[in-house]
């Protein structure tokens, strides 16, 4: 169980993130929400999440595309419940083009968001972890940080970039009670993949079903989008007792789409 622990979940209003921080509630944890959202509607979800479990939630709103409040989370979200034991880094987005017309805009945005924030909370989460000896950090990275697919060079880099730092603060932290991973998630039925679907969809006469079978038949061979919770599951197991010997691996959770 993870009573007593306190957990930072980014990106975590919906997708992903909420299923993880809803799995950790569940594990016992107390769990800081964050999001972009205004507090109000941040704290409603910390509100229902709480109601939910009988875990204590809370929320902090921070835009991660912004260095400063990146660095800022950890000690804001600490101030909101309580000093952050289990840090997991979600928050992503993702942009689909060709290099050649790819917006350095975007590729920026990219690389902020989804590597460049893990960066800044665990620099500032890790001096807390080492001090009271014990940590759990995971980040959610993709199969895009293992294997690439086409027109997605910003979020393969992000994501490449975040299994190999996830590598290094693991080693960096290994002989501290801390373990530092990564799941790599596939195909996930989150408002992230909407795009892409309806991008294939529109192929098929705008056929939602469609889209999604052909998307999955490409890469994914158990041909089921995978349900949020399943990687909240994975989450929880890699924060308790039995994954304490488990530091610096990238598990894909992904329906067999790296075995191929
Ligand atoms: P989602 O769009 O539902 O969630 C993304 C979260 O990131 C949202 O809560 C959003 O508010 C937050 N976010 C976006 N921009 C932000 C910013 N500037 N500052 C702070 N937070 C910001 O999508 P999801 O699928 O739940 O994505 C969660 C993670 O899972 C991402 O890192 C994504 O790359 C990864 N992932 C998703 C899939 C999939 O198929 N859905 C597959 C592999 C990996």
């Amino acid at each position: 169980s993870l009573n007593g622990r306190t957990a930072l979940v980014t990106g975590s209003t919906q997708g992903i993130g909420l299923a993880i921080a809803e799995a950790l509630a569940c594990a016992g944890a107390q769990v800081v929400l964050h999001g972009i959202e205004a507090a109000e509607q941040g704290q409603a979800v910390a509100a229902r999440l709480q109601e939910q479990t009988g875990a204590r939630c809370a929320y902090v709103q921070a835009d991660l595309a912004d260095e400063t409040a990146a660095a800022g989370l950890v000690a804001a979200a600490a101030a909101a419940l309580a000093p952050i034991d289990i840090l997991v880094n979600n928050a992503g987005i993702q942009h689909t083009c060709p290099i050649a017309e790819f917006p350095a805009a975007r590729w920026n945005a990219i690389l902020a968001i989804n590597l460049s924030s893990a960066f800044h909370t665990m620099k500032a989460a890790l001096p807390g972890m080492r001090a009271r000896g014990w940590g759990r950090i995971v980040n959610i990275a993709s199969v895009h940080g293992l294997v690439a697919s086409v027109n997605k060079s910003a979020y393969l880099a992000a994501k490449h970039g975040l299994v190999g730092l996830s590598k290094g603060v693991a080693l960096e932290t290994a002989a501290e009670g801390i373990t530092v991973n990564c799941i790599c998630p596939g195909w996930t039925d989150t408002a992230l993949i909407q795009p892409q679907i309806e991008a294939r969809a529109a192929a098929f006469g705008g056929d939602r079903q469609a889209g999604i079978r052909e998307l999955l038949r490409e890469k994914q061979p158990n041909l089921t989008l995978l349900p949020p919770s399943h990687i909240g599951e994975v989450a929880v197991f890699l924060c308790g007792p039995a994954a304490a010997g488990i530091t610096g691996v990238a598990l894909p959770v992904d329906g067999g789409w790296t075995a191929q």
